[in-house]
Order: C-alpha cells, then sequence, then structure tokens
C-alpha cells in the first residue's frame, strides 16, 4: 500500500464483501476524500471491486481464508467465517502499519461495516479510533436488542417453519432399503410434531410484535431462516463488540427512522452520524461487481414518462423456475412496459435466462428489456421509470425513495422483510406482494402501482419524500450538517 501525499488523516475502510455493502462504503469513501481525507480499502481476497477504477484509494488485500465450500455458505454463517478468517491478518497487517512509521504520519482511523466486526475488535485491542458505518436501517438494529427477550418468552426461533427437518444423520446408509427404512422410523415424530393442533407461540407469524407495531413476528429477520442459531450467534457476537467503536455512521435518512434513531441514541451513548442517503453525495457509483449494462439507459429514452417498471432483486436473492414462469407471464400480460434485472445464476438450475418459458420473449418484444446488471442509480433516476419491483434490501430502499420511485415489495430475507413492512404500511411508498409468486396476482400488482389510481397516489407521495430528502443534503440539511460534524470529528480523534 502506497503513501497518499499531501492528504489530510489517513482512513482504513474495511467493506463487507457484498455489493450492497461495498457501495455504501465505496460512497462513503468517496465522499471522505472529497473532504481531503486519503482513503485505504482494506479488502478481502473474495468479491473486491477492481481497484484501477479507483485511483483515488489505496488497497490492502486482506487474506481470508474463505475455502470454496465457504464462498457458497449460507450469507450468516459466511460472515461467521469471516470474522473467524481475518481476524489475525488484519491484526498483522495493522501492526505492520503501526510499525512502519515511515510510510504513516499518524495512525489511522477504521471505518468497518457492522458485519466485519473483527475489525472493530482489533481496533480496540491495538487502541486505533474505531467507527462502525451501518449499511442497515436503525429499526432493524432496535429490534435485534429484543431478540434476547423474546428467546427468554419462548417467542423465537419462531418456528413456522417452512422447512422441518426429517431425518438426521443416523440414517446415512448406501443401501437403499436401509435408507427408507431409516427414513421411516425418523420421519415419524417431527411429522408427528408437524401434524399436531400448534401452540399458541408457534402460530404467531401474523401477530404484531410487542412494542413494534406494525411488524410482525413474520417480519422480523429471524423468522423461518433457515440458519437462526448463527444468525443469533452473529447477533451475540455483534452485540458484545459494539461498545467498543468511537462513533457510528448511519446510512439512513433523519425522518425516515426519527424514533428508531432516538432509542437507539438513548441507549449508546456515542457520537452518531447520520449520513443518509450517502448515494446522494457520491457519484454514481463503479464499486459494482458485476458490468453495468448502460445499452438500457438508451431504451428507458424510448419510453413514456412513469411508465416502466424496473424489477431488480439485487445481488444475492434469487428465483427457481416456477417463479421465473410466473413472473414472465404476470409482467408480459400486465402490458407494462419493463426493465428486468436478471443476475446471471440467479435463477436456480441455469446460467442465466434460458429457463424464461417459450414465446415470452416474443410476446413481449420492444416492452421488455432484460439485462444482467443495470446501472440503478442512473435507472431509478431516469423519468421514464414509474416503479420498482425490489427485493428491498435497504441500498434498493433508499435509492428508491431519494429518486421518488415507488415500490412492490417483496423480500427474499432478513432485514428485507422489515423494510418492505415500513415502506408499505409506515412510508405507505410500496405495495407489500405477500403470497407465493402468481401470474395473474403478479399483473394485477403491477397494474395496481402503475395505472391505478392507488399507485398515482404512492408515486405522488415518493415524490414529496424524495424533495424532503433533497432538502436534507442541501446546505443546512441534516445529512449536509451531520457530514460536516463528521469530518471535523475524525481530525479531532487522536492521532
Ligand atoms: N444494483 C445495481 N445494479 C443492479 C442491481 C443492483 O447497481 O442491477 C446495486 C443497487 O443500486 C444497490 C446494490 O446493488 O446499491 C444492492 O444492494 P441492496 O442493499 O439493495 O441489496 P443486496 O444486493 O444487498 O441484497
Amino acid at each position: 500500500m502506497e503513501k497518499q501525499k499531501s492528504r489530510g488523516r489517513r482512513l482504513l475502510l474495511v467493506p463487507c464483501p457484498f455489493q450492497g455493502h461495498i457501495n455504501p462504503m465505496f460512497q462513503l469513501g468517496t465522499i471522505l476524500h472529497s473532504k481531503g481525507f486519503s482513503i485505504a480499502i482494506a479488502h478481502t481476497l473474495f468479491n473486491f471491486p477492481n481497484p484501477s477504477d479507483h485511483p483515488d484509494f489505496d488497497f490492502l488485500p486482506i487474506a481470508d481464508g474463505i475455502s470454496k465450500e465457504e464462498s457458497t455458505e449460507d450469507f450468516i454463517t459466511f460472515i461467521l467465517s469471516l470474522n473467524v478468517n481475518c481476524r489475525i491478518p488484519f491484526q498483522e497487517s495493522l501492526c505492520g502499519m503501526i510499525e512502519n512509521q515511515d510510510l504513516l504520519d499518524e495512525i489511522p482511523c477504521i471505518i468497518y461495516d457492522s458485519l466485519m466486526y473483527f475489525a472493530g475488535d482489533v481496533a480496540h485491542h491495538l487502541k486505533l479510533p474505531n467507527i462502525i458505518l451501518q449499511t442497515c436501517c436503525v429499526t432493524n438494529l432496535v429490534l435485534y436488542k429484543i431478540y434476547p427477550r423474546l428467546q427468554e418468552e419462548g417467542y423465537l426461533p419462531v418456528k413456522d417453519f417452512t422447512f422441518l427437518p426429517m431425518y438426521n444423520e443416523q440414517v446415512s446408509s448406501q443401501d437403499v432399503v436401509e435408507l427408507i427404512k431409516g427414513f421411516n422410523i425418523n420421519c415419524k415424530a417431527p411429522l408427528q410434531e408437524l401434524l399436531a393442533p400448534r401452540a399458541s407461540k408457534d402460530s404467531i407469524s401474523l401477530d404484531l410484535v410487542p412494542g413494534f407495531h406494525p411488524l410482525r413476528f413474520r417480519d422480523l429477520p429471524i423468522f423461518n431462516y433457515k440458519n437462526s442459531d448463527a444468525l443469533l450467534q452473529v447477533l451475540a457476537d455483534f452485540c458484545s463488540l459494539i461498545r467498543y467503536p468511537s462513533a457510528i455512521i448511519w446510512n439512513t435518512i433523519e425522518f425516515l427512522e426519527h424514533s428508531s434513531l432516538e432509542k437507539y441514541q438513548q441507549r449508546h451513548q456515542i457520537p452518531f452520524f447520520t449520513l443518509g442517503p450517502l448515494n446522494k453525495f457520491a457519484p454514481a457509483s463503479s464499486s459494482s461487481l458485476l458490468e453495468e449494462d448502460i445499452s438500457c439507459i438508451s431504451w428507458l429514452d424510448k419510453q413514456r414518462p412513469n411508465s416502466v417498471l424496473y424489477v431488480s432483486l439485487g445481488s444475492l436473492a434469487s428465483m427457481d423456475k416456477k417463479q421465473l414462469n410466473e413472473m414472465a407471464w404476470g409482467l408480459a400480460n400486465s402490458k407494462q412496459p419493463f426493465l428486468w434485472v436478471i443476475r446471471p445464476g440467479s435463477v436456480s438450475g441455469s446460467e442465466w435466462i434460458e429457463l424464461l418459458p417459450d414465446g415470452f420473449v416474443e410476446v413481449v418484444c420492444e416492452r421488455g428489456c432484460i439485462v444482467k446488471w443495470a446501472p440503478q442509480k442512473v435507472v431509478l433516476a431516469h423519468d421514464a421509470v414509474g416503479g420498482f419491483w425490489s427485493h428491498c434490501g435497504w441500498n434498493s430502499t433508499v435509492e428508491s425513495i431519494s429518486e421518488g420511485v415507488p415500490m412492490i415489495c417483496w423480500p427474499y430475507f432478513l432485514d428485507q422483510r422489515v423494510h418492505a413492512r415500513y415502506l408499505s404500511h409506515v412510508w405507505r411508498l410500496g405495495i407489500a406482494y405477500e403470497n407465493e409468486l402468481e401470474s395473474g396476482e403478479v399483473k394485477e400488482t403491477v397494474r395496481r402501482l402503475m395505472v391505478s389510481e392507488e399507485g398515482q397516489e404512492m408515486r405522488q407521495r415518493a415524490m414529496e419524500f424524495k424533495e424532503k430528502v433533497e432538502l436534507c443534503i442541501k446546505p443546512g440539511g441534516c445529512s449536509y450538517n451531520s457530514l460536516n460534524e463528521l469530518a471535523k470529528y475524525i481530525s479531532t480523534l487522536k492521532k
């Protein structure tokens, strides 16, 4: 890592290596660089953006020791592995930097994604100033704090699982007859459990979470999460380390989450900086891991204002063949123009769009545009886009709100359910789609958003939110002020 000459204080940023986490961290880096700080990115070898796209930043690779098997683990188990594997290499790199004083005028300040909590732990150990970047919404974190209580009271883990393990490791014979015998013995009890009348706390999915109106148990990130133990472990690790940071930066907007911010601040007596939406402060990013297909912008240029539905499920969500089929015919029959991002590998069993139903492309002709990855911020800001079918990742949520685009909320997992519920029931900027995908319902929902009076009102409300966001980032606005306070704060930290 080379020294950046004649710049201000050195900041070492530690992004979590997933698109929805890389983007806000790089946006923050770009903003702080424009404020005169020198920026270095400590990155894993797994999933990192091309350094040549960021000539202003230095890059410090961290050996993550991630094996091929680990890279396909579920998201939360992967985060646990990263935190175990990266701790020592990161500590060694930092110690090297500190010892190598001719490369540094001062010790760095670490800014790390909250999921990379090993970085906070190491910084604390080495007595380095460190700040968390929260790339999720505040409400989500306030919620996590109630999990221990819900667990104690027997509400968690919620048992409305769709996956019920029906066999165990005792059934491992190579002999098919033995296997079937084993299954029959082992499956009896779980099946009885499944069929038995459910205890009240096992069927609470639609009940409201006490004190968290309008969230229902089914909106909790832990609900139906196949690896809830790993999730609780991450939360326990994370909550035990969160006392370490010098400050917290939020990628949220004050007026969106005012009461959750207040609740969180009452509990944690450290400085907070609410800088959202980071995407509006930073120029269109080049931190995409996949190549953006900009041809969709010239396609959008040919469409009428507010007529296009943008469909994208972010960087992690996937679909099966049946869901793809229902979605395709729903979009086709809605008669609305659409721009659909189908990420390579996101449809199980196919490389890209091979499993689209026969005849679909011919039916939609010019009315549809399908790409592998879109320049999303530019798409959402385009006049032709009037709605967003989204998995409700936090970045997509904030980006859509800041461009005044109402949404159809189809969350995939974890905190996306919380965002979806807030979009549909608190901010009233989105329609919740909660059933299995079915082409008739897809069509109706798309038409509800794009051409009904209800959708028009939602679009109007979304435009009002957009105006409020613009006020926040203008001189004198709360995010603008918070950013200046952060720059001052960092400059005063121990050197
Ligand atoms: N994104 C993009 N092009 C696409 C789809 C997504 O640039 O075709 C970006 C989007 O703008 C957002 C990020 O990828 O910044 C996805 O983050 P989000 O939190 O919405 O979802 P995740 O991928 O983490 O599930």
